[in-house]
């Protein structure tokens, strides 16, 4: 588990002499990324953070300094829905392995609880942590998962333990412990509302896809996955998710949002107060039915990949921000496991590799004059700013605050955001900086603490 030590406010005196320090690293000529908009500037690095962040044309002394050539720097990207696998089920993938996909952009995961055994107390994750420590490339947080009908752990639970606890409504091969009794989830609503503990909900209802297996039997084939797993049973799963946060006034985060209806209701419940937040993943808004066919078990996932129309209304909620976050659920297999018979074969996929590229290159296709290397034309370069500045609100700064990591992590220091695309950040006076609360996520040189 990272410790989480608070940044040191530094005062005047500091800051002067942190100016005539020699970095350890200063890379100019760079444009930074926030969740607003698009700025010119720089960062220079000491003691593996950054220590400061430059303004356009700054060039401090450093050991090394690299010439970013105009290129954009995003702060660090937090994944806050991956399964590594670790402790239990390397057979699929290790932790030291998973996390190495990871840091191709992403420099903070938050893990899922469903491995063997499976994290569901404070003390599970403080093994876990000691598992980890030393072994991983990218900084780590964890979700706590909830069995059967005693969720009484959950009041025992810090933000060193887990930032957010995930229930699952609906059980498939590595996700066992689904609760199912009206009366135990009643239990977990009530429980993490006072708790103050955010519920994340894979909001599929099991007893749907029950019934309809019972009448129609197993699937035979890949591409009639989504028939035996539809979206009636997350729809209705969304409407009892809602019934219960409107009761307990429990705040939830519903996970890979795979329908319209869903996105629909959850920004209907959004819109009027609710604290009812959703993820969008790569996987739903890049594939449809029309795929399954081709990729077969590659695509077996759970939720099942929907249709042209549902995809559609994910990338609005992409591109209008209703949806708070991306998550990339990765979810590796071995080849055995998934190469088994349809009715068998384990859903998930891996992603935390390709997740910013790949939404990346979707937002691009939405706006195909958006091109960051357009050298002459204003507008594109306003489009492709908007279009990286998304991708940093939904991977950086918006699960930052969900998940309480928003002190360190998910953008740049607060003096030091822009208002609009168009603004230019003052010079780091002593004053701004001093009364700033956020320090950037940098590079991941807080490994495995
Ligand atoms: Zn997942």
């Amino acid at each position: 588990m990272s410790a989480d030590r608070k940044p040191v406010e530094p005062g005047c005196d500091q800051l002067a002499a942190a100016d005539r320090q020699r970095y350890a690293l200063v890379v100019h000529d760079v444009r930074l990324v926030t969740a607003e908009g698009v700025v010119p500037g720089g960062v220079a690095v000491a003691d593996g953070r950054i220590a400061r962040l430059l303004g356009p044309g700054e060039r401090p002394p450093a050991a090394r300094t690299l010439d970013g050539g105009g290129r954009y720097l995003l702060p660090g990207l937090i994944d806050s829905h991956v399964h590594f696998r670790t402790p239990g089920l390397t057979h699929k993938e290790d932790w030291a392995h998973a996390s190495r996909a990871a840091v191709a952009g992403v420099t903070t995961v938050i893990d899922m609880p469903n491995t063997v055994p499976p994290l569901l107390t404070p003390q599970d994750a403080h093994r876990k942590a000691a598992l980890i420590t030393g072994r991983s490339l990218v900084d780590f947080r964890f979700h706590m998962g909830v069995a059967g009908d005693d969720p009484s752990p959950l009041l025992e639970t810090g933000p060193r333990e887990a930032t957010s606890v995930k229930v699952f409504l609906a059980g498939h091969h590595t996700a066992p412990h689904v609760v199912r009794e009206p009366a135990a989830l009643e239990r977990v609503f009530r429980t993490a509302a006072q708790a103050g503990l955010r519920l994340l909900l894979h909001a599929e209802d099991d007893s749907v896809f029950a019934l309809l297996d019972r009448w129609r039997g197993a699937p035979t084939e890949y591409g009639e996955y989504e028939r035996h797993r539809p979206r009636s049973g997350a729809i209705s799963a969304v409407a009892r998710v809602l019934e219960l946060v409107q009761r307990h006034g429990t705040a939830v985060h519903v996970l890979h949002v795979s329908t319209a209806e869903e996105a629909d209701l959850l920004t209907a419940a959004a819109h009027v107060g609710m604290p009812v937040t959703f993820e969008l993943t790569p996987h739903h808004l890049s594939f449809t039915t029309r795929d399954s066919e081709r990729l077969g078990a590659r695509v077996r996932l759970s939720p099942a990949i929907r249709e042209s129309r549902d995809q559609e209304r994910l990338w609005q909620a992409l591109l209008d921000g209703q949806a708070a976050t991306l998550g990339s659920d990765h979810a590796p297999h071995s080849r055995a496991e998934k190469l088994r018979p349809p009715a068998d074969a384990p859903p998930g996929l891996p992603g935390v590799q390709e997740m910013a590229t790949a939404v990346h290159t979707g937002l691009r296709r939405r706006a195909p004059n958006a091109d960051a290397d357009a050298e002459a034309d204003g507008n594109a370069h306003a489009d492709a700013d908007a279009q990286v500045s998304r991708l940093v609100r939904l991977l950086a700064t918006r699960p930052a605050e969900l998940f309480g990591l928003d002190s360190r992590k998910g953008g740049w220091p607060r003096a030091w955001t822009p208002t609009s695309s168009s603004s230019t950040p003052t010079s780091g006076g002593c004053s701004g900086r001093a009364t700033s609360s956020r320090s950037a996520a940098g590079p991941p040189t807080r490994a495995g603490r």
